[in-house]
């Protein structure tokens, strides 16, 4: 059965470039009726950050790409659940160990005592030849024995890969197919660091190997580590796992997306108010398409119609206008509390409301979203769109808003109107409809006549909401108000 496995490294903030990973490898195992894991690549001890895997967790759950096996967030505790255990590299030492000791054992590893100066002089005379930079295999030739006694006596050592010369390592990769490399152009790869912790090219190895994974998907960045992941396995004896590389996330201007060209963390996004199954269904275009040229899925369609050959070869370009018309689309089709409270903390943050409003006017902030969610992107773009129900001071929007300002009877039917509001003993959805009808028997305007200088009115825009809820959310106060300052 299929096992795959999202390994990051607890450095931060899960990129979105890491989150379709993730969603690739989920999509692919549930396709398969398969496994998902996570592993926690935490062996470069010097980028740990405090609370990363928790945050990684966490977001990955809020997208909805949650794993069968691995690292879990239980009542705000990280446990790890699955046979294939310790899921996290840091654990896993004394097993490294005894897998560096079979490399060593069947001569397909080496000690290295070459001090961090000898090799930077050595990668400098390099340089200065014309070479590419590598290690000169200095140490290769040192026995068992002759280290063992080395480290006794207390000198630091790394251990290296003894890769065979000049040997063609070639591997396929179901998006870009064949790839070889010769290993004059590889160097010894340290597999365990002076620290004694592994380095990711050993541990992602035996961690593969260990855990069953069957295929690795993966960023395009690894694709040039590969070679010696396989080399490893060969010098393992053991079958290597099926590799995808994925092509990357690039900007509007083809490089790959970076922190500097703004929002690239899932929780980015999150913040700004866009909805999970938005970012995901976006993400999953970025770099995949299926066979028709359906754009919107839910994540059971995702998972029907995912598969690794329709993955592109060629970078995807990361299209906010896109983000924001699917992104749009669900928040569309959401019911009106969810938006709202997603729409609560901007609110309050923005000053329109208070905590208190939040608890008091839910159902009313429900009514005003639901006027409101049709034109928005993301939710954190409500607070530049509720002014018209916290504002009197409305100003006609455009040009033809103010034609409409200059009706003659602009000011007569605006006077019988209030007079309705005046009357009313509550606005409701019913009473809009009511009280133009009766301005219509009894005053004779019709049509555009009746509802458009109205809706201008109140609102300074020609187009908008629903009129009758409309006038329900605004209530009494607010209408008479906003009539009064527009007759002045
Ligand atoms: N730890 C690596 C990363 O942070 C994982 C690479 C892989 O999937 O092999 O991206």
């Amino acid at each position: 059965t299929v096992r795959v496995r999202f390994a990051p490294s607890p450095t931060g903030f899960v990129h979105i470039g890491s989150l379709r990973t993730a969603l690739y490898n989920y999509l692919f195992a549930k396709k398969m009726g398969g496994k998902y894991i996570l592993r926690i690549e935490d062996t470069d001890r010097t980028r740990l950050v405090e609370g990363a895997i928790e945050n990684m967790i966490e977001a990955l759950k809020w997208a909805g790409i949650e794993h069968d096996e691995g690292a879990m967030l239980r009542d705000g505790k990280i446990v790890e659940e699955g046979e294939f255990g310790p899921y996290t590299q840091s654990e896993r030492l004394d097993i490294y160990t005894k897998y560096i000791d079979e490399l060593l054992e069947k001569g397909h590893a080496y000690h290295c005592f070459c001090s961090k100066e000898r090799l930077d002089q050595v990668r400098e005379e390099q340089r200065a030849a014309g070479t590419t930079p590598g290690y000169d295999g200095k140490c290769r030739d040192i026995s068992i024995e002759e280290a063992k006694k080395r480290i006794e006596a207390g000198e630091e050592y790394v251990i290296r890969l003894r890769l065979p010369e000049n040997k063609n390592i070639t591997f396929n990769d179901v998006v870009r197919g064949s790839v070889t490399v010769n290993t004059a152009d590889l160097d010894d790869q340290v597999l365990i660091k002076t620290d004694g912790f592994p380095t990711y090219h050993f541990a992602v190895v035996v961690d593969d190997h260990l855990m069953g994974i069957t295929h690795v998907i993966r960023g395009e960045e690894w694709i040039i580590s590969t070679p010696k992941h396989v080399y490893l396995y060969e010098a393992f004896g053991w079958e290597a796992p099926k590799y995808v590389h994925l092509p990357n996330i690039l900007n509007s201007e083809r490089k790959k997306l970076s922190k500097r060209h703004g929002d690239v963390a899932a929780k980015d996004f999150k913040a700004k108010g866009y909805l999970p199954e938005g970012l995901v269904n976006y993400l999953a275009l970025v770099g995949w398409s299926p066979e028709d040229n359906q754009e919107l899925f839910t994540m059971e369609e995702l998972i029907e119609k995912f598969s690794l050959e329709r993955v592109s070869k060629s970078g995807g370009v990361f299209d906010k206008d896109k983000l924001n018309w699917v992104n749009s689309h669900y928040i569309k089709e959401s019911a009106p509390e969810r938006i709202t409270d997603l729409a609560i903390p901007y609110l309050i943050e923005a000053g329109f409301i208070t905590k208190e409003d939040a608890k008091e006017k839910y159902e009313w902030l429900c009514d005003m979203v639901k006027l409101l969610q049709e034109k928005i992107d993301y939710v954190a773009q409500i607070t530049d769109k509720v002014d018209i129900f916290f504002k009197t001071e409305i100003k006609p929007e455009d040009e033809k808003a103010e034609e409409i300002l200059k009706l003659d009877h602009l000011s007569h039917l605006l006077d019988v109107f209030k007079e309705k509001v005046e009357a009313a003993d509550i606005i409701d959805e019913a009473f809009g409809k009511k009280a133009l009808k009766e301005i219509q028997k009894e005053h004779g305007y019709k049509g555009k006549n009746l509802f458009m200088p109205i809706r201008v009115a109140l609102t300074g825009a020609v187009h908008g909401p629903d009129l009758n809820l409309m006038l329900k959310v605004l209530g009494k106060q607010n209408i008479i108000n906003r009539i009064v300052y527009v007759k002045e």
